[in-house]
């Protein structure tokens, strides 16, 4: 029942009021004070006030005035009732912030009818209110629960869904962890809204061959996860993958473009892998890595042989995902020297990562893992700014290097607008495009061979150098290396370890350098560590030579002093 509060100073007259309340069916109860009315009005947060404007110890006004200033009552509708025929008085009351004001005389059922406006008033005032706040609270739910793209559960829903299918189904449960291959290709070639918009498109397809009550949900950028509750055979949840895989292999119109799609789908049963569904979910992910590695539309059940992401591993790619912000990573250099006439003229650009609670982490560990993430796009970048600024400093310091080597992933290789990313950098940081030298590994080479000749005669085309990194271990073969617009072979330190004992390795060393010779390339032998090899590497007539025995990789201010020593002592006069 809505509460009427009555201010009034006339005992006789507000009771009679009171009862006239009352009778309508209100609630209503009377003070004989201002002060005692604004008490009881704190204390019980009636619906309405009804305020005589003479009362003992003070006016309505006064008491308007006051329930105004006060955050429990300043919306709390307010009817003046006054026997001063005064326009003034009037306006002034309004200007208050009464909502009504009724001048005596007046019937009751004026009272009332004006009771009942102003609470009718106040109801629609709070039903407005709490849709918008409904339909906050919605969108915040959507913000929470949803991925914002495709419109699906996001990862917190889908850990709901599942927990609350493992109450219901009484048959297992099979966790499908199903990734888009070459969403990240064609975001670069496509841009972001084109891949964004094939995202969207794919995920309405997925849902469509889904039968009803399955839980889709988008974990990452291309990777999305099933629960399928009720399995009653392994046989049902490959069905149901090939259907997924075939709805998505339809083209996909974009516009200007038609793109085709493959996926690759990983699975894991409940309860028979695990009952965890973070386990669960690792062994989907293990077997979908397996799967990604067979053949496009693959898909592969779990097994126990298969190797499942550690806590440590997760641990690892939280902590990657930071680390560039938080300023965790630096860039080592490790010498090239110059076989022919002993001098130090150039660097390889190698990345160091200082976790502040793991210590040095090794780039064995973390480079694969930015691969898998595609954090090693931002990464990358970095090296190559900060090695080329260094570079820069070091040309004008005159220090005698000719050139700085970048390693280049096979990911960064392999994005779309490399030659561009590369002159930005340059330009930025005003080295000249000759000092600069990038090396790609023969694996990166190898995985599409028009597509590489054509991204390193962009890289070429700018004045840069480029290297075959690990050369010896990619097997690529000597007339495609032809083909290649290529400055250096970095020899791989597997066949240059030991070799003063090995007869095979010398043969293969050998070859390889005149090989490279033959094609007009600098020859680089990488892990030299004794005096003896670096000998050998003379007589075989090797241009450069990299190893610990030349010098470890430092920190730029400890390759500075080196530098800078050497110079000192090879300009001492005999
Ligand atoms: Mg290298």
């Amino acid at each position: 029942m809505q509460k009427i509060l009555l201010i009034g100073s006339s005992k006789s007259q507000s009771s009679t009021t009171v009862q006239k309340i009352a009778a309508a069916g209100y609630a209503a109860d009377w003070v004989e004070t201002g002060t005692a009315g604004l008490e009881m009005a704190r204390a019980q947060n009636p619906n309405l006030v009804v305020c005589d404007w003479d009362l003992n110890d003070c006016n309505g006004h006064h008491v308007l005035k006051q329930m105004r200033q006060d955050l429990q009552l300043v919306v709390t509708p307010f009817i003046l009732l006054s026997s001063l025929y005064d326009h003034r008085h009037l306006r002034q009351t309004m200007q208050l912030g009464a909502d009504d004001c009724l001048l005596r005389p007046f019937s009751d059922e004026i009272l009332i009818a004006a009771i009942a406006a102003r609470l009718k008033h106040q109801d629609a005032i709070a039903n407005h209110y709490l849709s918008h706040l409904r339909l906050a609270a919605e969108h915040l739910n959507r913000l929470s629960y949803y991925d914002s793209l495709t419109k699906l559960p996001n990862h917190l829903l889908f850990e709901q869904r599942f927990i609350q299918l493992v109450k219901t189904s009484q048959q297992p449960i099979a966790l499908l962890s199903l990734s888009l291959d070459r969403l990240r290709q064609i975001n670069n070639i496509l841009g972001y809204p084109a891949g964004d918009s094939l995202l969207q498109s794919a995920s309405h397809r997925l849902q469509a061959c889904l039968p009803t009550g399955t839980t889709l949900a988008r974990l990452t950028g291309n990777q999305f996860a099933i629960a399928l509750g009720h399995v009653e055979h392994p046989g049902a949840v490959r069905k149901l993958a090939t259907e997924l895989m075939d709805g998505l292999s339809r083209p996909f119109s974009l516009p200007g473009h038609e793109v085709f799609l493959t996926a690759s789908v990983g699975v894991s049963m409940y309860p028979e892998n695990s009952q965890d569904l973070p386990v669960l979910m690792r062994q989907a992910d293990a077997a979908l890595e397996y799967a990604k590695r067979q053949k496009s539309n693959y898909c592969q059940f779990y097994q126990s042989d298969m190797a499942v992401a550690t806590e440590h591993q997760i641990r690892l790619e939280t902590w990657l995902r930071y680390a560039l912000e938080r300023d965790e990573f630096e860039v080592y250099y490790q010498p090239q020297l110059n076989l022919c006439n002993g001098h130090i003229e150039g660097v390889e650009a190698l990345i160091r990562w200082h976790h502040p609670e793991a210590g040095t982490i090794s780039p064995g560990q973390f480079i694969p893992l930015a691969e898998e993430t595609g954090l090693i796009i931002a990464i990358g970048q970095w090296v190559l700014e900060t090695a080329c600024r260094q570079a820069r400093q070091w040309q004008d310091m005159n220090l005698g290097l000719r050139h700085m080597s970048v390693n280049l992933s096979s990911v960064q290789f392999n994005q779309g607008n490399l030659g561009k990313q590369v002159a930005k950098t340059l330009f930025k940081s005003g080295l000249s495009p000759r000092v600069l030298e990038l090396e790609i590994t023969e694996t990166a080479l190898m995985q599409d061979a028009n597509a590489a000749i054509h991204t390193l005669n962009e890289l070429k085309n700018l004045g840069i150098r480029l290297a075959v990194d690990d050369f010896g271990t990619g097997y690529s073969s000597l007339s495609y290396l032809q083909k290649l617009p290529i400055d250096t072979l970095k020899i791989d330190n597997c066949f240059v370890r030991g070799v003063t004992t090995d007869p095979k390795n010398q043969i293969i060393l050998q070859s390889a350098i005149n090989m490279g010779h033959d094609l007009g390339l600098s020859i680089v032998a990488e892990g030299v560590e004794t005096a003896d090899e670096q000998s050998l590497l003379e007589i075989y007539q090797c241009d450069f030579a990299q190893g610990y025995l030349i010098g470890k990789p430092m920190p730029s201010q400890l390759l500075q002093t080196y530098l800078e020593k050497r110079r000192a002592r090879v300009s001492l006069p005999l």
